[in-house]
C-alpha cells in the first residue's frame, strides 16, 4: 500500500501532500487508498553524513575492518534519520548484505585511504602506494565513483606534490570519478584547491586564497568540525600543539568565508558517536554558516552533491520528519518523529 505524508516540505516550505510508491515520491494522489503515516510537521529530505568511517577507522593503531561493527554503526546512523552515507576511506569493502538490506542507508564509498609513498610518514589505516594515479583510478572504478587521497598527513611536513595531485585529478575525472582529499596543512589544502579536487576534507589551516580557488573549481568543503572539536581539548601545549590550534581556528573561520564565496559546505562527522550529524550542523552554525545552509549541508544540498534526489516528483523515498522547523530550531534534528528510508517506515 502507498504511504501518504502531509506536512511542510523542505527546503521549499510549502505544506503539501506526498505519496510514496515503492522507493519513489509522487505528489499525484494514487488511485488506490494510501496509509497516512505523517500528518503535520516538517518533512526533510533524509539526512546525510558525507564523512564517516564505520567498521573501524583511523583512530586505531592496528586497524582492521569489522563487518559486525560496520553494521552496528550504520544502524546507528539510520536510527538517527541518516539515510545516506559517504565513506571517504573504508578499511574494507562494504559487505554485500549491508549494501543490499532494505533498511540500510544508501552508501557511497571511496574505497581505501590512498597515501602516496613519499609522504613523510603514514598511518596504519593508509594504503601506501608510489603509483597514486593508477591506484586512484582503480579505487574510483571499484567503488562508487569516488577515491580518497591523503593530500598530506603530518602537518609539519610536505604534502603530496602539486603535479602529482593534478595528475590524479585529471585521470580520475577522465574516468568519470571524483576525488576526495584529506588536508590538514596549509600547503596541503592549497595544493588540493589548486588541483581542483572535488572535496576538501578537514581543510585545517586553509590559506585564505583557497576559498576563491575552491569556488572557481566547484570544490566542496567538508570541515568535519565535530571531530576537531572533540580533539581540541586533548591537544597538549607544545609548538606542534600551537600549530594544531591555529590550524583549527583557521578552518573554523574559513567555513563562513567559503560559504560567502559560493563554496558548498557539507556536513561530515568523521567520528563517534555514529548517527550524530545533528552535532555537525550545530558546529557549522556556530562557525557562522546560516542555519538554513547548515541544515541543507546535512540534507538537500548533500543529497544533490551525491546525486541523490530529494523531495521532488519521482525522487528517492527518504524522508525524516520533525515536529519543529529545523531551519529555526536545528536541535530538533536529534529527534526525528518519523523516518522513511527507501520507501519503508523505519520509525
Ligand atoms: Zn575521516
Amino acid at each position: 500500500m502507498a504511504l501518504h505524508l502531509r506536512g511542510t516540505v523542505l527546503p521549499g516550505g510549502a505544506v503539501r501532500d506526498l505519496w510514496i510508491l515503492g522507493d519513489r515520491i509522487t505528489f499525484d494522489r494514487p488511485h488506490d487508498p494510501a496509509n497516512t503515516v505523517v500528518d503535520g510537521g516538517f518533512l526533510l529530505p533524509g539526512l546525510v553524513d558525507v564523512h564517516t568511517h564505520p567498521g573501524g577507522g583511523d583512530d586505531s593503531d592496528a586497524p582492521r575492518f569489522d563487518a559486525d561493527l560496520f553494521a552496528e554503526q550504520v544502524a546507528a546512523h539510520r536510527d538517527a534519520g541518516t539515510t545516506a552515507l559517504r565513506f571517504p576511506g573504508l578499511l574494507g569493502e562494504v559487505p554485500a548484505p549491508s549494501r543490499e538490506a532494505p533498511d540500510s542507508p544508501r552508501m557511497i564509498t571511496a574505497g581505501r585511504w590512498l597515501a602516496w609513498a613519499g609522504l613523510s610518514k603514514s598511518a596504519g589505516f593508509h594504503t601506501v602506494t608510489d603509483d597514486l594515479v593508477a591506484y586512484a583510478v582503480a579505487e574510483t572504478k571499484a567503488n562508487d565513483g569516488w577515491c580518497k587521497l591523503m593530500g598530506d598527513w603530518d602537518f609539519e611536513a610536505a604534502p603530496v606534490p602539486y603535479e602529482l595531485l593534478r595528475a590524479v585529478v585529471g585521470a580520475v575525472h577522465a574516468a568519470g570519478g571524483r576525488v576526495a582529499v584529506h588536508c590538514q596543512s596549509a600547503e596541503g589544502v592549497l595544493g588540493a584547491a589548486r588541483a581542483g579536487v572535488d572535496s576538501v576534507e578537514h581543510g585545517m589551516g586553509m590559506p585564505e586564497e583557497c576559498v576563491g580557488l575552491m569556488a572557481a573549481h566547484g570544490t566542496v568543503y567538508v570541515p568535519t568540525l565535530t571531530a576537531f572539536a572533540r580533539s581540541a581539548p586533548k591537544i597538549k601545549p607544545s609548538p606542534r600543539g600551537t600549530l594544531w590550534q591555529e590550524g583549527h581556528r583557521t578552518m573554523v573561520r574559513r567555513v563562513r568565508e567559503a560559504h560567502d564565496a559560493g563554496v558548498t559546505v557539507l556536513a561530515g562527522t568523521d567520528s563517534a558517536p555514529f548517527g550524530n550529524v545533528a552535532t555537525e550542523v550545530e558546529h557549522l552554525i556556530a562557525a557562522g554558516l546560516p542555519t538554513e545552509a547548515a541544515v541543507g549541508a546535512a540534507s538537500w544540498t548533500a543529497r544533490d552533491f551525491l546525486g541523490l534526489s530529494g523531495l521532488t516528483e519521482g525522487g528517492l523515498a527518504d524522508v525524516t520528519v520533525y515536529a519543529a522547523d529545523p531551519r529555526r530550531e536545528p536541535g530538533v534534528l536529534r529527534h526525528p518523529r518519523r523516518i522513511v528510508l527507501r520507501g519503508r517506515v523505519i520509525r
